[in-house]
C-alpha cells in the first residue's frame, strides 16, 4: 500500500502535465454535437404536426444527484423542467446514501440523472436497479472513453472528477440535452437553443480558465489537495496535482502519504495548498503542521469547490461560479495576476 502511494505519487511528478490534445477535443465535440443534432432530429419526427406543445404541459420533474448535474438540467431545460438536487453544497458524493425522500422523489421524477464513472459510490447498484424500470441516464458515462483519466484506487474505473474541465463538461451539457429531448422531444428546439447558449459560456469560463491559470509561475504549477479530485483540471491547464486522500474521499490517507506530502512542499517551496468545502480540512492542516516543523511556512491558499457546489441562490453555487471561483482562487494564491471577484466580477468578496 505504502509503496502505491508513493508509486502514484512519482508518477504525477513524473509525468507532469496531460493536455488534452486539441485534435481529441474536438473529436469529441464532434461526436457529441452530432448526438445530440441527431435527438433533435427524431424529436421533429415524433412531432405530431410539428408545432411546439410544450407550453401546454407542466414541467418536467427532473431529480440530479450533484448540483453540478442539476445546474447543467436547469440551464438546458429552462422553464420546461424542475429540478431537485439530491446533494446540496458541502455534500460528499462518494460517500452519500439515498434517503427515503430521495428514492420518493426519485420513483416520482420524469427524469434521473446521475453521474456514474463510480462517483456515486454508494448509489451505483441502487441507480443500475432503478435504469431497468424508470427513465434514468448516467450523464457522464457518455463522454469517450479515450478523454477519461484511469486511477489506482480501482484497476477497472475510471476518475469521475469530469467536471473539473470544462471543455469535458460541455460534453456532459450535451448528454443532458439529448436526455431531455428523448422525455420531452415536444421541447427539443428550446432545449437546442438553451443548451447553445450555456455551451456559448462555457467556452468563455475555459478561455478565463486557460488565460488565468497560464499567469501561474510554471515552478508554482502545483496544486495540493484534500482528496484527488483535480486530476482533469491538471490535464488540461498544466497543473501537477497531489491529492492527499485518492480519487475516492472512502480512501483513507497514511501517515506515509502524508509525510511524502511534507518532503515535496519544503524541497519545492510550495507557498500554498487548498482545502475543499466537502471534505474534511484535517489532513490538509497536518501537512500544514509538518511543514511548519521543518521551518517552511505554507498557507490555505484558500477554499475549493471539488466535488459540490457553493452555497445555493450565490454564484458559487452555479456551475460557472463554482469553476469561476476554483480558477480564480488558485491562480491568485498561486502568483498570477487575476481579477480579485473573477471572470465577470461577480464572485464573493473575501476570498
Ligand atoms: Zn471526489
Amino acid at each position: 500500500m505504502q509503496m502505491r502511494i508513493i508509486r502514484k505519487c512519482i508518477d504525477y511528478l513524473a509525468n507532469g502535465s496531460h493536455i488534452l490534445p486539441m485534435a481529441q477535443v474536438e473529436t469529441l465535440e464532434t461526436k457529441l454535437t452530432r448526438r445530440a443534432a441527431l435527438a433533435g432530429a427524431l424529436a421533429a419526427l415524433l412531432l405530431p404536426s410539428g408545432r411546439a406543445r410544450a407550453a401546454d404541459a407542466a414541467p418536467l420533474r427532473v431529480v440530479a444527484t450533484t448540483g453540478m448535474i442539476a445546474d447543467a438540467a436547469r440551464q438546458v431545460g429552462g422553464a420546461e423542467v424542475e429540478v431537485t438536487a439530491l446533494m446540496g453544497p458541502g455534500v460528499d458524493p462518494h460517500s452519500y446514501r439515498q434517503t427515503r425522500s430521495d428514492i420518493v422523489a426519485m420513483t416520482r421524477a420524469d427524469l434521473v440523472l446521475w453521474h456514474g464513472l463510480y462517483l456515486e459510490a454508494q448509489m451505483e447498484e441502487f441507480f443500475r436497479d432503478l435504469g431497468r424500470k424508470r427513465n434514468v441516464v448516467a450523464v457522464a458515462e457518455a463522454l469517450p472513453r479515450a478523454v477519461l483519466r484511469g486511477h489506482d484506487d480501482y484497476a477497472d474505473k475510471f476518475d469521475p472528477h469530469v467536471w473539473m474541465n470544462p471543455v469535458l463538461w460541455k460534453g456532459v451539457v450535451r448528454e443532458v440535452q439529448r436526455a431531455l429531448t428523448e422525455t420531452r422531444p415536444e421541447a427539443a428546439e428550446v432545449f437546442a437553443a438553451n443548451a447553445a447558449a450555456h455551451l456559448a459560456a462555457l467556452d468563455r469560463l475555459a478561455d478565463y480558465a486557460a488565460a488565468s491559470l497560464a499567469r501561474v509561475p510554471e515552478s508554482a504549477r502545483v496544486l495540493v489537495t484534500a482528496h484527488d479530485a483535480f486530476g482533469y483540471f491538471g490535464a488540461q491547464y498544466g497543473f501537477e496535482v497531489l491529492g492527499i486522500q485518492g480519487i475516492s474521499t472512502e480512501s483513507e490517507a497514511g501517515l506515509n502519504r502524508i509525510s511524502a506530502l511534507v518532503d515535496l512542499l519544503v524541497t519545492r517551496q510550495i507557498a500554498a495548498v487548498f482545502v475543499e468545502s466537502s471534505v474534511s480540512d484535517r489532513n490538509i492542516r497536518a501537512l500544514i503542521e509538518g511543514a511548519a516543523a521543518r521551518g517552511h511556512q505554507v498557507r490555505i491558499g484558500g477554499e475549493l469547490y471539488s466535488d459540490a457546489m457553493g452555497p445555493d441562490g450565490s454564484y458559487e453555487g452555479t456551475y460557472l461560479g463554482m469553476i469561476d471561483h476554483n480558477v480564480t482562487v488558485i491562480a491568485g494564491a498561486l502568483g498570477a495576476d487575476v481579477p480579485e471577484r473573477g471572470m465577470d466580477g461577480k464572485l464573493s468578496a473575501g476570498i
